[in-house]
C-alpha cells in the first residue's frame, strides 16, 4: 500500500524525520482556515500540495508556493479537482514552506532484483529520479544494507560520502537518514522515498516531500496501518472480497472468471482472453482464486461479488476437483445460485474436471438452472462464455 504524502510526513514525525508542519483541507475555506493556523504558528512560507498517489505533481501544476492564507485558498482551489496523471484532487496539504538552499535525494528500499536492501542518495534531488540513475548514475550513490544493521551512524556516514557530501552537510544528514531507516524497518515498508530531502540556508535539514511503501504482507503486525488505508479510492468489491477472505483483483473485461488455485484462474484468464479475441475483444473482468476445499457459502460470495459487478456479462466457473471433489463443487454452485436467488441475472459457464467429475455433471443436469451452461472442456468453456458476453447486452 502506498501512503499519502500527508500520511507518510506523519509516520516520518513520529520517527523524529525532521519534517514541517501541514493542515489538510478538501475545501479552499479549509485551506485558508489551515494556512492561518500554520502562520499564526509562525510560518513564514506556505506550500499547497496536490494530495495524490503519484509523483510529479510539481511538473503539473500541483504544488505552488503562498505567503497569505487568501492566497492558500485561492491556490486550493486552482489544485482540488486537478486531474494529475489520472489521479484528481480531492485534498491539498497545507505546509510550512521549507525555505531551500539545495535539494537532495534520498530513499531506502527493497531491491527485489538483487534480493536486498538499499539506501540510495544523491546531492541532485527534486528531479526525476529514474533520469538521473540512467543519465548520471555516478551522481548517484547506492549502498546495499545489512537488513541486521541497518542505517546506524557509521552506514550513514559511508552512503553520504559515497554520495559526495561536504563534512558538514553529510554530518547533519547524518541523524536523517538513520531515522529514515527506522521508518522502513518499524514499519515494514519496502520503500522510503524522500524527493527532495533539503537544506535549508542555515543548513537544517528537512524532508520536504515523501513517499512511503508498505508491505502488506506484513499488514498483521501493524494493526494501525489499517487506518491508512483509502476506503474512498478502494475499489469497493475488492474491499468485500478482501473481507470475505478471498482472493480477487478486478480487471477491465466482461467475462467473470472463478476457480480454484491460483495457476487454474490464471491460465483461465489466458484462454479467456485469447477465445475473446473471436468476439470482438471481449476480456476477463476479473481474477478470483476461491482456493481448494471451498465451501458453497464460499461459491456463493463469490459469484455475488462477480455477478453485482456491472462490467460483468458472464461468467465463466472454472473448477478442477482435487480434495474437494467436483460433487461438492456442484452442490456449492447450486446452493450458491439458490441463496442469490434474483441477484443471480447472468449466464454462467461452467467446467469442471477432475475427481467425481460424473457426479458433480450430474448434480449441475438435474438442478437445471436456466442460467446454467455446462462445457467439459477449458477451451470450450472458454469461448462460450465469450460468447455468450458478447451476446449479453451490458446494463
Ligand atoms: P512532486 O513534484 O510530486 O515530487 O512534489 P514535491 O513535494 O517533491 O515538490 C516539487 C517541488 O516543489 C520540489 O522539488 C521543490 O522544488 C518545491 N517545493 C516543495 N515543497 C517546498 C517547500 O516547502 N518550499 C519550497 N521553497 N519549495 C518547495
Ligand atoms: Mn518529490
Amino acid at each position: 500500500m502506498d501512503l499519502y504524502e500527508y500520511q507518510a510526513r506523519q509516520v516520518f514525525k513520529e520517527y523524529g524525520v525532521p519534517v514541517l508542519d501541514y493542515r489538510l483541507a478538501s475545501t479552499p475555506d479549509e485551506a485558508r482556515e489551515g494556512a492561518r493556523e500554520l502562520l499564526a504558528a509562525g510560518a513564514s512560507l506556505l506550500v499547497v500540495k496536490a494530495q495524490v498517489k503519484t509523483g510529479g505533481r510539481g511538473k503539473a501544476g500541483g504544488v505552488k508556493l503562498a505567503h497569505t492564507a487568501d492566497e492558500a485558498a485561492e491556490l486550493a482551489r486552482a489544485i482540488l479537482g486537478l486531474d494529475i496523471k489520472g489521479h484528481v484532487v480531492r485534498r491539498v496539504m497545507i505546509a510550512s514552506g521549507a525555505n531551500i538552499a539545495a535539494e537532495y535525494y534520498f530513499s531506502i528500499l527493497l531491491d527485489r532484483s538483487n534480493r536486498r536492501h538499499l539506501a540510495m542518495c544523491s546531492r541532485e534531488g527534486g528531479m526525476d529520479i529514474e533520469t538521473l540513475a540512467k543519465e548520471r548514475p555516478e551522481a548517484l550513490a547506492c549502498v546495499p544494507l545489512d537488513p541486521g544493521r541497518g542505517i546506524d551512524a557509521d552506514v550513514a556516514r559511508r552512503i553520504v560520502s559515497q554520495a559526495g557530501f561536504d563534512q558538514a552537510t553529510g554530518e547533519a544528514i547524518v541523524p536523517v537518514a538513520q531515522a529514515l531507516w527506522e521508518v522502513y524497518r518499524g514499519e515494514d515498508a519496502t520503500l522510503v522515498e524522500v524527493n527532495p530531502l533539503v537544506a535549508s540556508p542555515d543548513g537544517s535539514i528537512w524532508a520536504v516531500d515523501g513517499k512511503v511503501t508498505l508491505d502488506d504482507n506484513a499488514r498483521f503486525r501493524h494493526p494501525a496501518h489499517a487506518e491508512l488505508v483509502d476506503a474512498d479510492a478502494q475499489d469497493p468489491r475488492e474491499a468485500a472480497a478482501k473481507d470475505a477472505g478471498l482472493n480477487y483483483v478486478r480487471l477491465d473485461g466482461q467475462v467473470g472468471v472463478i476457480g480454484n488455485g491460483a495457476g487454474l484462474v490464471m491460465s483461465t484468464l489466458d484462454v479467456v482472453a485469447m477465445a475473446g479475441r473471436e468476439f470482438g475483444g471481449v476480456k476477463p473482468a476479473n481474477f478470483l482464486d476461491i482456493g481448494g476445499g471451498a465451501s458453497d457459502a464460499v461459491m456463493a460470495r463469490g459469484l455475488d461479488i462477480i455477478l453485482g459487478d456491472d462490467q460483468v456479462r458472464s461468467v465463466f466457473v472454472n473448477v478442477f476437483g482435487g480434495i474437494t471433489a467436483c460433487d461438492q463443487v456442484a452442490r456449492g454452485i447450486v446452493a450458491a445460485l439458490e441463496k442469490l436467488g434474483e441477484a443471480a441475472s447472468k449466464p454462467i459457464v461452467v467446467r469442471l474436471d477432475g475427481n467425481r467429475v460424473e457426479e458433480g455433471r450430474a448434480i449441475l443436469a438435474q438442478a437445471a438452472h436456466p442460467l446454467v451452461h455446462m462445457e467439459e472442456t477449458m477451451d470450450g468453456a472458454a469461448r462460450r462464455a465469450a460468447e455468450l458476453a458478447a451476446q449479453t447486452p451490458s446494463k
